[in-house]
């Protein structure tokens, strides 16, 4: 039997097509990395006002950071935690 031009153009698109499916289903299918932002949490000291703020390298649980923007009393870091960031819709 011999092969027509045709029969190989076919062939040759069908497998083009396949592989790019297949590329497509690859890169569709690898998870998406869970992004996380640290949050803290500033109590103060006297009125018990709290903030929450981004994470700052170098802060832990008990430092005293800022000052309360109601009575001006230095405030502490009371928690600091981990959310996952809500994913941007595409
Ligand atoms: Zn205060």
């Amino acid at each position: 039997m011999n092969m027509d031009i045709n029969t190989i153009l076919y062939t040759t698109l069908i497998g083009a097509i396949i592989m790019a499916i297949y590329l497509y289903m690859e890169a569709r299918r690898k998870p998406k990395k869970p992004e996380y932002k640290t949050i803290e949490i500033l109590e103060c000291t006297k009125c018990g006002y709290k903030i929450e703020k981004e994470y700052e390298p170098g802060d832990f649980i008990g430092m005293i950071k800022g000052k309360c923007p109601k009575c001006n009393s230095p405030m502490k870091i009371k928690a600091i935690y981990a959310v996952e960031k809500t994913p941007s819709k595409t």
